[in-house]
């Protein structure tokens, strides 16, 4: 068997010992007890830091409406580490719920929901991409359709050592659309996991909006600013 069907079936194995015992009454995070079968006890969600206010990404010549439901910090950031990097679903459906509510506070018109992508080789590594997970749970929940047509070309793992500016210029190529006719004049929620220099949010936009998007709405679960 190769590595690859190993891979798959342990993922599938531990997702359905998560399945078996989610249905007890203690915190994903501290195992503490968990009021009404809550994921999150009360202690741990009172860690939870919540981020109000929308910001802009970009210059005054193209700017991007953005918004994160946290900050980067204590429990959020356990909760993206363990959907990002040990294939823990729970903890992305935590997160996703949030992401929900504010799907629903905030945006009345949105057509689509797009979210920025991974290269095939990093998403073949990984297993799948964290934030197709989110939009597709979004999509499941408020009946906006999920468009899958936005592409990564490039890998941009070496950014070590790179300027702010640097960065910001070698995000600039990575991204393409496929089928930019689905797209046109259409209001769209790009998803992704954590903001920080809002690079990659940024030309994930500008693809979709050069590509005939009509207004683009960058949604978060986090913003970090390291
Ligand atoms: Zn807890």
């Amino acid at each position: 068997m190769g590595k690859r069907i190993i891979k798959y079936i342990k993922k599938i194995l531990y997702c359905l010992v998560q399945v078996i015992y989610s249905g007890d009454e203690s915190c994903v995070i501290c195992s503490g007890y968990s009021e009404e079968s809550e994921a999150l006890c009360t202690v741990c969600r009172k860690k939870l830091r919540r981020s109000e206010e929308s910001f802009y990404i970009g210059s005054s010549e193209e700017e991007y409406i953005a918004r994160s439901v946290f900050y980067y910090s204590s429990i959020v950031k356990e909760l993206i580490i363990r959907l990002k990097y040990k294939n823990d679903f729970i903890c992305g459906e935590i997160l996703a719920k949030y992401m929900l509510e504010s799907v629903k506070n905030n945006y009345l018109e949105i057509d689509l929901i797009s979210y920025v992508p991974m290269t095939k080789k990093a998403q073949k590594n990984r297993g799948y991409n964290q934030s197709e997970f989110l939009a597709k749970y979004l999509a499941q929940f408020s009946s906006i359709p999920v468009i899958c047509n936005l592409v990564k070309t490039e890998d941009t793992k070496d950014q070590i050592g790179l300027s702010g500016d640097q960065r910001w210029d070698n995000m600039k190529k990575c991204f393409e659309i496929k089928g930019s006719e689905f797209i046109k004049n259409k209001n769209i929620l790009l998803v992704d996991d954590v903001i920080t220099t809002g690079a990659t949010a940024f030309h994930c936009a500008h693809v979709l909006k050069k590509n005939g998007a009509n207004n683009i709405f960058i949604l978060t679960i986090a913003k970090s600013n390291v």
